[in-house]
C-alpha cells in the first residue's frame, strides 16, 4: 500500500484533478491525502481576520466569493445533474456554515473550525469526480482518526486504532482519500498541524500504515539545490537521506513542512516528491541511506532572531550557559543556532512571542544584544563538514557579513546567519562559489 498526497496545486484546478486522476489509477491500493485547493486556505485564513477585526461584511463578501468559485467547479467537474445536486448541497453546507461563523466570537477553535473547510470541500468534490469515473473510491474522514496529543504531537495508538477500525467499517474501495492537515486536538476539538501540514498527514499515516513508500506530490520537480525564488539555474536533486531532507524543510525549504521528515524517519518509508505537471520526471527520492558527499542544497529561514548575551563572570565560569538555557526552556523558546566565546554566547530564535521577558531575565545577569530580521541560510549534504570542496563557501565572507557560523554540530548542516538584506546576494555568492564547480 502506498500513500499520496496532492498539494493545492494538483486539486487547484478541472484540469489538474484530472491529472491526479490519471496519476492515481494505476491498480494499486493506495490513501490518498489531499491539500485545500489552492488558495482556499488562504481564503478562509483571511475570513477568520475579518471576524477578528468585526469586519462581518467583507467576512461575508468573501464567503460569497469563495462559494463562487466552488459552484463553477462543481459545473465544470460534474456530468449529471444529480452529482451536480449532491456536491452543491455538500457546498452549500459549508459555506452555510462559515456565514454562521461571522457572527460568533473570535478564538483559536473558531479558527481552525474555518481553517479546516478547504481540505472537507476537496476531498468530497475529488471522491465524488473519482465515482463518477467509475473508480471505487471512499472517504476516509480524517476528523475520525487523525488525532494530536497534549504536545502537538501526532497520537499513534489513537490514529492507528481508529484508522484501522474506520477501514475495517468502510466498504472495500481500491482508493481511499482522507484530508490532510486536518485533525482533533487532546480534547477531541477541531485542530490542525499548522500551515503545509497536509505532507505530515501523509507521512504520519505512512508510518502507521507501514505504508511501501509515501509520495508527495506538488508543482516542483523535488527539492531543489537552491531557492529557485532567487537563484536562477536550480535543479532538483534526486536523492537525500532523511536527515539531509529534515535539515533543508526545517531551514526553510519550502516544498515540505518541517515536521514530515520524522514518521517516514522513525518507521524507514522512503518518500518520494513527485511533480503533479510532470509525473515523468525522476523528483527527489528520500530514504535511509546517503548518496554522494559534499554540500548537496542551500536553503534559507527568514524572520530569526539573534540574542548576544555577554557576562564578564562567564570567564571561567560554570553554569553560565545552563542559566541561559533555562530562561529558554521556561518560555519554551527553542534554539536553533548557538555559538559561544569566552565572555559571550549568540543564539537565535524564530519564534520571539516571548523575547520581551526572555530579555528582562537575561539582563538580570548579562547584557543582552538583540537583533532582528536575521535569516539562517543552512548548507546541507553528507559530511558536509570534513569534505574538501566545503572550503568554498568561506569565499562568502568576502562578500557578505556573517553574523554567526554554525560547523561541526553534525555532519549534514553548516549554517550561517546573515542579515536579511544580504540574503539573496548570499545565496546567489553561495551558489556560485559552491555549484558551479564540479563536485567531486
Ligand atoms: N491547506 C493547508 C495549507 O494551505 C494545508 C496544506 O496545504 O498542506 O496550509
Ligand atoms: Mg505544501
Amino acid at each position: 500500500m502506498k500513500v499520496l498526497k496532492f498539494g493545492g496545486t494538483s486539486v487547484g484546478s478541472i484540469e489538474n484533478i484530472k491529472r491526479v486522476k490519471e496519476i492515481i489509477v494505476d491498480g494499486g491500493e493506495k490513501i490518498v491525502v489531499l491539500s485545500a485547493m489552492s488558495g482556499t486556505t488562504n481564503a478562509l485564513v483571511e475570513i477568520s481576520e475579518l471576524i477578528k477585526r468585526s469586519a462581518i461584511i467583507e467576512a461575508l463578501g468573501k464567503v460569497e466569493v469563495l462559494q463562487h468559485k466552488y459552484v463553477e467547479v462543481s459545473n465544470d467537474l460534474f456530468e449529471t445533474n444529480s452529482l451536480k445536486q449532491d456536491v452543491e448541497n455538500y457546498c452549500s453546507q459549508i459555506f452555510n456554515f462559515l456565514k454562521e461563523c461571522t457572527s460568533e466570537n473570535h478564538t483559536e477553535l473558531l479558527y481552525n473550525k474555518i481553517v479546516s473547510r478547504g481540505e472537507l470541500l476537496s476531498t468530497f468534490i475529488f471522491t465524488k469526480y473519482l465515482n463518477q469515473e467509475g473508480i471505487n473510491a471512499r472517504l476516509l474522514p480524517a476528523l475520525e482518526f487523525m488525532r494530536i496529543d497534549k504536545t502537538n504531537e501526532p497520537d499513534d495508538f489513537y490514529i492507528k486504532q481508529n484508522l484501522q477500525r474506520l477501514i475495517e467499517n468502510t466498504p472495500p474501495a481500491d482508493i481511499y482519500i482522507t484530508q490532510g492537515f486536518i485533525c482533533l486536538n487532546a480534547f477531541g476539538q477541531i485542530a490542525n498541524l499548522e500551515r503545509g501540514g497536509s505532507d505530515y498527514t501523509a507521512t504520519i499515516i505512512g508510518a502507521i500504515t507501514k505504508a511501501e513508500e509515501v509520495q508527495i506530490w506538488t508543482d516542483i520537480d523535488g527539492m531543489h539545490n537552491n531557492d529557485p525564488r532567487f537563484v536562477e539555474n536550480t535543479h532538483a536533486i534526486s536523492n537525500l537521506s532523511f536527515d539531509e531532507a529534515a535539515e533543508l524543510a526545517y531551514f526553510g525549504a519550502k516544498i515540505l513542512h518541517p515536521q514530515t521528515v520524522m514518521p517516514a524517519r522513525e518507521a524507514n518509508i522512503s518518500v518520494r516528491l513527485k511533480n503533479t505537471l510532470d509525473p515523468e520526471s525522476y523528483g527527489t527520492l528520500i530514504s535511509k541511506g546517503f548518496k554522494g558527499e559534499g554540500i548537496k542544497a542551500i536553503a534559507a529561514k527568514d524572520s530569526i532572531t539573534a540574542i548576544k548575551i555577554k557576562s564578564a563572570r562567564m570567564l571561567q565560569a560554570h553554569g553560565f550557559l545552563k542559566k541561559v538555557f533555562e530562561i529558554f526552556e521556561k518560555y519554551e523558546t527553542s534554539i536553533d543556532m548557538i555559538t559561544t566565546s569566552e565572555i559571550a554566547v549568540s543564539l537565535t530564535i524564530d519564534d520571539d512571542k516571548n523575547l520581551v521577558s526572555i530579555v528582562e531575565e537575561l539582563e538580570k545577569f548579562s547584557t543582552v544584544e538583540v537583533d532582528n530580521q536575521q535569516s539562517i541560510i543552512c548548507l546541507v549534504g553528507h559530511l558536509v563538514v570534513r569534505h574538501h570542496e566545503t572550503h568554498r563557501l568561506f569565499k562568502v565572507l568576502q562578500d557578505i557579513p556573517v553574523r554567526m557560523i554554525s560547523y561541526g554540530g553534525s555532519n549534514n548542516n553548516i549554517s550561517l546567519l546573515v542579515n536579511t538584506k544580504d540574503k539573496i546576494t548570499a545565496l546567489q555568492r553561495l551558489n556560485s562559489y559552491i555549484f558551479d564547480f564540479e563536485i567531486v
